[in-house]
C-alpha cells in the first residue's frame, strides 16, 4: 500500500500558450509526465507537437502558462519576468533532445561528438568525459565506431550517436522529435530499439512519433494533438485501440 503523498510528475506543463504572430499554435496545453514515464505525442502535421516539445526545453519561449522539468520551473504570464540566457541554459540542461536531423559535428569523430557537451558545457575533464562517452556509445551499440567520422555512418548510426550525445549531458528527461522520420525504413528499427532500451531503464521520455505501433508498445500514455489542443489522452493502448474522439479515430485510420 502506498503511504505518503504521490510523487510529483517529472514534467509538468500547465495552461501553456504560444503564438507565432497571429497564429495561436498552442492553446492552453496541460500535460504531466511521471518520473520514468513515456509519453507519445501524436497528431497531424502542424498540430503543434514540435512547438510543445520545444517549449519543454525553452528552445521556444511560451507566451503563457508554466513549464516545470524536475526542480526547475518558469511561469510565462504578463507579470512574469522572462528567464535570462543563463537560466534558460540551466533549464535546458535538464533535457536531452533528439531531432529528425542529427546535426552531428562533421569535423569531429563520433567519440569527440559525444564528449563535446560534457567537456564544454559541463566542464568535465577529458579523463572523465571519455569513459562516459565510450560507455554511452556501447549503450547505443556503436562502441566500434568511436573513431569514425559522421560522414561514414548510416542514418540510423548517426541518430544513435545523436542519442548518445544527448545522454552524455545526463539529462533528467529525453525529448524525441520524429527521431526516425528521416531514416530509410530498414534503419528505423535500430533507433527504436535504443529508445525502447532507454524506456526500459526508466528514462522519462516524451516522444513525437508517427510510429504508432511503437507508441502503443513503448509509451505508457498517448497524447493526441490537433490544431494546438490536446484532443485526447490516456493509456497508450486505450487511445490507439479504442479512441474516444472522432478526430483521433480519423487520424489513426491513416496508419492501418
Ligand atoms: P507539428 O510538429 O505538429 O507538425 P509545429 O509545432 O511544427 O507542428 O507547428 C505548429 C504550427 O506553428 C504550424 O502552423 C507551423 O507552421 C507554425 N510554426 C512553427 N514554428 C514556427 C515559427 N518559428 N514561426 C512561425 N510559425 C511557426
Ligand atoms: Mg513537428
Amino acid at each position: 500500500m502506498r503511504t505518503g503523498p504521490m510523487p510529483e510528475p517529472k514534467i509538468e506543463v500547465a495552461a501553456l500558450r504560444k503564438c507565432f504572430g497571429d497564429l495561436e499554435v498552442l492553446k492552453d496545453i496541460n500535460l504531466r509526465v511521471d518520473a520514468g514515464g513515456v509519453v507519445a505525442l501524436i497528431g497531424p502535421s502542424g498540430s503543434g507537437k514540435s512547438t510543445l516539445l520545444r517549449c519543454m526545453n525553452l528552445l521556444v519561449l511560451p507566451d503563457g502558462g508554466r513549464v516545470r522539468v524536475g526542480g526547475d520551473s518558469f511561469a510565462f504570464g504578463s507579470g512574469d519576468r522572462l528567464p535570462g540566457v543563463k537560466e534558460i541554459a540551466r533549464f535546458r540542461a535538464n533535457t536531452g533532445m533528439v531531432f529528425q536531423h542529427f546535426n552531428l559535428f562533421p569535423h569531429m569523430s563520433v567519440l569527440a561528438n559525444v564528449m563535446e557537451g560534457p567537456l564544454t558545457v559541463r566542464g568535465m575533464k577529458k579523463a572523465q568525459a571519455e569513459p562516459l562517452a565510450r560507455r554511452l556509445l556501447s549503450k547505443v551499440g556503436l562502441a566500434d565506431k568511436a573513431d569514425a567520422y559522421p560522414s561514414k555512418l548510416s542514418g540510423g548510426q548517426k541518430q544513435r550517436v545523436a542519442i548518445a550525445r544527448a545522454l552524455a549531458m545526463e539529462p533528467e528527461v529525453m525529448l524525441f522529435d520524429e527521431a526516425t522520420s528521416a531514416l530509410d525504413p530498414e534503419l528505423v528499427g535500430e533507433v527504436l530499439n535504443v529508445m525502447r532500451g532507454l524506456a526500459a531503464e526508466g528514462m522519462t521520455m516524451v516522444i513525437v512519433t508517427h510510429e504508432i505501433a511503437f507508441a502503443r508498445e513503448v509509451a505508457d500514455r498517448v497524447v493526441f494533438m490537433r490544431d494546438g489542443v490536446v484532443v485526447e489522452e490516456g493509456p497508450a493502448r486505450e487511445v490507439i485501440d479504442t479512441p474516444r474522439e472522432a478526430a483521433t479515430r480519423a487520424f489513426l485510420s491513416h496508419f492501418h
